[in-house]
């Protein structure tokens, strides 16, 4: 039986509030709104082929605590632990995942057109990229459920955490990635000690052979979506942008979409914070930036399609983004319109561009994807579509190192 191993290097000193509870009452679905048991292993609602989103109980939740007393708590992922699915401490994994910084960046800014820019640098999680809140999460909780082995396809990034957090619990897993993700991905998957299985072919076609291994071994697909915890890992990303800044949200987002659980992952933890009372009903419209080797969200919003269609011969080197079609498709489109966003695709050569400008100004080593939201910004602060007295948030996903 796994262990969850506390991170006493930053405990508090003189933390003497009793462990929170978590709130999770259903799942939902999000197409025809039918509930599912919560406390079962669940994946999709396989009427509608779509993801199950998590409710709780947020009454309760902003009877009980102010976010003010929740930032007197240890930091990390696990001290939104009422908004979190995760129910016994024993089970709450950590790495040290979260708590990343917001980073301003004026000189960047004002280079590329947005004097009010930060940078939410998400390169300084346990395996280098954002993937850890959402894999800390879904595997927390599914071994609260029972699952003791785990299968995963990934583009590249989402293996080597699957197989961190695998290794902190003392699960197995098998790690499903194109054989032409960067080197780097590869050697980490072995380096937790996971099986890592090469595929010809691209996320999706990792997918489907996961999906078939899961079927005949009873190994938990942990896919971008197909559980309902990895979405709720990435929440913390905006709970934590909004402590930032005083529980003041920035006018703009922009975040490199794949398979789409960080864009909706946030919207969700939005509409989470206003009915808790935390947040004004004003939303950060919502940018979705792709690269122009594989971009089918961009292709969606722009033909005002309600679902993506699968692109064809995907290339490029933000190997996160390398998603010919996201399972997700309707929610990342619904939460680019609902926010008044926007999404638009950028070269492989203004990534590098914009990776080394803002390593140059700022001393962040950005990954590809990280830096394609810089270029977007430029191109939007161009158009004016982002206007130069707004305030923007760029999210660097994960570090530039990944790609070496
Ligand atoms: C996975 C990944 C993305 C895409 O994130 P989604 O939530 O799948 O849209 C972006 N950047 C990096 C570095 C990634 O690893
Ligand atoms: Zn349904």
């Amino acid at each position: 039986m796994p262990f969850a191993r506390v991170f006493h290097t930053i405990h508090r000193r003189h933390d003497l509030t009793p462990t929170p509870s978590s709130h999770l009452t259903h799942l939902e679905c999000p197409e025809c709104g039918k509930s599912f048991d919560a406390d079962t292993l669940q994946t999709i609602c396989k009427a509608c082929n779509s993801p199950l989103l998590a409710r709780y109980d947020l009454a309760q939740v902003a009877a009980q605590i102010t976010p003010a007393e929740i930032m007197q708590r240890q930091d990390g992922l696990w001290r939104w632990a009422e908004l979190l699915p995760v129910r016994q401490l024993r089970y709450r994994l950590t790495l040290g995942e979260g708590n990343t910084a917001l980073v301003e960046t004026p000189r960047i800014g004002e280079n590329i057109g947005v004097p009010r820019l930060a940078v939410k640098d998400e390169s300084t999680n346990p395996t280098g990229s954002f993937k850890d809140r959402g894999l800390c999460a879904a595997v927390s909780r599914a071994l609260e459920l029972g699952v003791e082995e785990f299968v995963i396809p990934t583009a590249g990034n989402a293996g080597g955490s699957l197989a961190a957090y695998a290794a902190l619990a003392g699960a197995r897993a098998y790690v499903f990635m194109p054989a032409d993700a960067p080197l780097t991905n590869q050697r980490e998957v072995a380096q937790y000690g996971a099986d890592l299985v090469l595929v010809d072919g691209l996320i999706n076609e990792a997918g489907k052979q996961a999906a078939a291994v899961s079927q005949e071994h009873g190994w938990f697909d942990i896919s971008t979506l197909k559980e309902p915890y990895r979405l709720e890992g990435k929440k913390t990303m905006v709970f934590e942008i909004a402590a930032q800044h005083n529980w003041q949200l920035p006018d703009v987002i922009l975040y490199p979409t794949g398979g789409g659980t960080g864009l909706v992952g946030m919207w969700k933890a939005f509409h989470e914070m206003i009915a808790l009372g935390w947040i004004e009903n004003k939303l950060p419209r919502m940018v979705s930036v792709q690269a122009s080797g594989c971009a089918p969200v961009v292709k969606a919003i722009q033909e005002n399609a309600e679902r993506a269609e699968i692109w064809q011969n995907a290339h490029t080197r933000a190997s996160g983004l390398r998603v010919p079609l996201p399972f997700a498709d309707r929610l990342v489109l619904r939460t680019i319109r609902e926010s008044g966003g926007t999404a638009l695709a950028v070269s492989d050569e203004a990534m590098t561009d914009h990776q080394q400008r803002l390593g140059r100004s700022e001393g962040i080593f950005a990954a590809p994807e990280g830096a394609a939201t810089l270029a977007a910004a430029e191109q939007l602060a161009r158009s004016g579509w982002i206007l130069p007295d707004e305030r923007v948030v760029c999210f660097n996903t994960g570090s530039g190192l990944k790609y070496t």
